[in-house]
């Protein structure tokens, strides 16, 4: 008998509650970032007075109280691990501590979740394409992928040659790694003659950037490498939250460990699908919480059950790009997603990045592409742009290698203010 989706939803409903009640008096009693904040919470009523916290927050908070800030629950020698974030977004980087709990969490939503809704199994040989600094990124997936009992093959401190060639020996079958990580190994692969397509490699896994859920980059990953791709969502301060199912048309949110929100632009949107930006409360990192955490991710809704058999809500498309990476173009609102999904329709395009001008208060965008050894199609780009998102975007052509490689979390809008 399948079980209804609403009653379902409604059991999750109930166990997000318990754990809530079950948790935040000891963060009320004993954390001094959230005992100003929050108040107890005995119903849904409750939950939705508490504030929104935002990253500004917990930023000013560590510049006052360095080096890891109040943000605490218990004395610091209950912590095993501490990362940071990317810094990606031009601020500093946040620390973000974990328990021995906690980290187990992360590695089990992973191994329970994330890894089964892409097929990844105990038998499976994951090759994890990241440098193993401080930034958190895939370090969860390492622990994930031991938590479930497959092999867990270490891509740091490597060329991208040398991982090509690690990837290959140890005959790899799952690749973890960002979206344009993925593409820079199909290219150095393509390069030096390794044919990715005949290896063991069936599924890659991506996450940093929302490119495993934009169409076109997924086509152009899952060509070079013969394999299933697929999504995953999670912050260095909040944990794993989503992954992308068989369907994939979108991301489900982990709603077992989260209570998630979505911040409606532009005020009330009473559609199935609401737009705008994810809030997230975890329920699983006790020692450093977060209570409805504004992520910054603009994100489209939905309830609508899933074929896969999910209870959980999904962003459909997957993350749709960063609230704050909107740019306008002629009264037109655009994310780099968008130019993301045309551009990768040209696997000849290598990189490419959003340039956004403000000249004389008027917003000139140009899209800056690298195509190596060949002239750029930038007239039939320009048109499959205007096609698409109806507005002209101008194209130009760069040297090969002008634009940055990123391993971790790629930014493809530049924004020079004159
Ligand atoms: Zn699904």
């Amino acid at each position: 008998m399948t079980r209804s989706f609403g009653s379902s939803h409604d059991q999750i409903r109930a166990e997000q509650l318990a754990r809530l009640r079950r948790h935040l008096p000891e963060v009320l009693r004993d954390n001094s970032f959230w005992r100003e904040r929050l108040h107890d919470v005995r119903g849904w009523d409750d939950f939705e007075r508490l504030p929104l916290t935002t990253k500004d927050d917990l930023v000013a908070d560590q510049s006052r109280h360095p080096p890891f800030g109040t943000n605490l629950t218990y004395p610091l020698e209950r912590y095993v691990r501490v990362h940071q974030t990317s810094g990606s977004s031009g601020t500093r980087p946040l620390r973000w501590l974990d328990t021995a709990e906690s980290w187990t969490w992360w590695r089990r939503v992973w191994a329970e979740q994330v890894y089964p809704a892409a097929g990844v199994t105990p038998a499976d040989r994951v090759f994890l394409a990241f440098s193993f600094g401080p930034f958190i990124g895939f370090w969860s997936a390492f622990g994930g992928t031991e938590e479930l009992g497959a092999l867990a093959i270490s891509g740091g401190a490597m060329t991208t040659e040398q991982r090509l060639r690690s990837m290959v020996e140890m005959g790899a079958t799952v690749l973890c790694s960002t979206p344009t990580y993925a593409l820079r190994l199909a290219e150095v692969a393509q390069e030096s003659g390794v044919d990715l397509a005949a290896s063991p490699l069936r599924v890659t896994v991506h996450a940093g950037e929302p490119g495993a859920s934009v169409p076109g980059t997924r086509d152009a990953i899952e060509r070079a490498f013969g394999a299933s791709c697929f999504d995953h969502t999670g912050m260095t301060e909040l944990g794993p939250t989503g992954f992308s199912c068989s369907q994939r048309d979108g991301v489900h949110l982990v709603e077992s460990e989260f209570v998630f929100e979505v911040i409606p632009e532009g005020g009330k949107d009473a559609s199935k699908t609401p737009t705008g930006e994810l809030v997230a409360t975890n329920l699983g990192r006790w020692g450093s919480p977060l209570v409805r955490y504004r992520t910054g991710d603009r994100v489209e809704l939905s309830r609508e059950p899933c074929s896969c058999g999910s209870p959980y809500a999904k962003i459909l498309g997957g993350v749709r790009g960063r609230v704050d990476d909107m740019f306008t173009v002629r009264g037109v609102n655009l994310y780099p997603s968008q130019v993301e999904d045309i551009v990768r329709r040209f696997p000849q395009i290598t990189e490419f990045m959003v340039e956004h001008r403000r000249l004389r208060r008027m917003d000139e965008v140009t899209l800056l592409i690298e195509c190596p050894d060949a002239a750029a199609p930038v007239e039939r780009l320009s048109e499959d742009l205007r096609a698409a998102l109806g507005v002209r975007i101008d194209c130009r052509q760069v040297a090969d290698g002008t634009l940055p490689r990123s391993e971790l979390k790629a930014r493809r809008l530049r924004r020079v203010d004159d």
